[in-house]
């Protein structure tokens, strides 16, 4: 009778009620201001306090709107919530745990492993992780200019034995669509590049940053195209984070995730077993489980290679193949991810 009204009702269930960019520029910027959102008291704020000074406090509204309000446990405040531990130094945790300094041929590009570079895109992240290994990245020396731009693309070409450019960060996600649409088309045009890598966390803390405009881009290329997500635990995924995924697999993307093994966040057979379910309800694939990289700040998120391992044993007993990620590290010097389990193997005697 009234179908104005179907497809007016049908719009305004999709339109962000604001951009991505309000959103971001919206996130809770401070301690005390996320103490309040999430309703904790103002015990938590000097712990807060020290761990903000290091590495600032920044949450989302659409992520924080999926934190159970007045607990301190929840799985994913502990991600974003700095603590006084943090502050604590810890013998062996220290600020470049991958030696990524080592491995820059040019401004922004990391070049560690065969056939693939890493690109960092943008330095920020629209969420910060108190875990996060490159929380003391000097992001400032690789804010790339044009002219960087350029070096970097020229690197790319040079080098045929290169097949995939992996955009990273920081997260790529916050570059402008033009800016973004600019490089996919550069190495779009550099004949023996195949695929096209995002590494983001943007569709989870803020999905209306999967609008038109980035759709356009990543539809118009001939790269194909990877979006590796990062994703620790099941509450993460809401109805907004599913219908994100559905318009990025509509646009072609093959969407895979990689969580970190994190000490009261997913440190739990049970609660990786429901995010390898729900991610796949939500059409991603588990990539990669990382053990926590010994980063400053971090060492109270810390399970040890004896218990990941027992951990993904048992993981591996309660899902299909496809469904278990593979449990790796991060070794500076290797040429690609390492399995926890060769690690375990070397030092069995036997
Ligand atoms: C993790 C990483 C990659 C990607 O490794 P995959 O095993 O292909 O996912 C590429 N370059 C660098 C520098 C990395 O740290
Ligand atoms: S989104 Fe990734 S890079 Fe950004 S703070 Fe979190 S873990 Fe670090």
């Amino acid at each position: 009778m009234q179908p104005v009204q179907t497809i007016s009702s049908s719009t305004v269930d999709r339109a962000p009620e604001q951009g991505w960019q309000a959103q971001l520029s919206g996130a809770i910027r401070n301690p005390k201001a996320l103490l309040a959102a999430v309703g904790l008291d103002e015990r938590w704020l000097p712990g807060a306090m020290g761990g903000h000074e290091a590495f600032e406090v920044r949450v989302p509204q659409a992520y924080l709107s999926r934190i159970q309000k007045g607990n301190p446990d929840d799985p994913l405040l502990r991600q974003v919530l700095p603590l006084a531990h943090e502050t604590r130094a810890v013998a062996g945790y220290v600020t470049d745990p991958l030696e990524e300094a080592d491995h820059t041929p040019a401004a922004g590009l990391i070049h560690k492993y065969a056939a693939r570079v890493l690109m960092i895109t943008s330095g920020a992240c629209a969420i910060n992780c108190r875990y996060c290994f490159r929380r003391h990245f000097p992001y400032e020396d690789h804010a790339a200019s044009r002219a960087q731009w350029h070096r970097t693309l020229d690197y790319l070409r040079d080098d045929d034995s290169l097949i995939e450019a992996i955009l990273s960060g920081g997260d790529p996600l916050l570059s402008s669509d033009t800016r973004l649409a600019w490089l996919v088309g550069e190495l779009d045009a550099i004949p023996h590049l195949k695929r096209l890598r995002l590494h983001t966390r943007l569709p989870v803390v803020i999905p209306d940053r999967v609008d038109d405009a980035m759709l356009a881009w990543l539809s118009s290329t001939r790269l194909q195209k990877v979006m590796v997500l990062h994703i620790n635990h099941a509450n993460e995924i809401d109805d907004a984070v599913v219908q994100a995924c559905v318009k990025l697999k509509g646009a072609g993307v093959t969407l895979l995730n990689q969580s970190v093994l994190l000490r009261g966040v997913n440190d739990d057979v049970e609660v990786l077993r429901t995010l390898s379910e729900r991610l796949f309800e939500a059409g991603i694939l588990p990539y990669y489980l990382h053990v926590l990289d010994p980063v400053a700040g971090a060492a109270h998120f810390d399970v040890p290679d004896h218990e990941a391992h027992q951990l993904h044993d048992r993981l591996r007993e309660a899902l299909p193949g496809f469904l278990l990620p593979r449990l790796v590290r991060e070794v500076p010097g290797a040429g690609a991810k390492t399995p926890v389990e060769a690690l375990d193997a070397s030092l069995t005697p036997n």
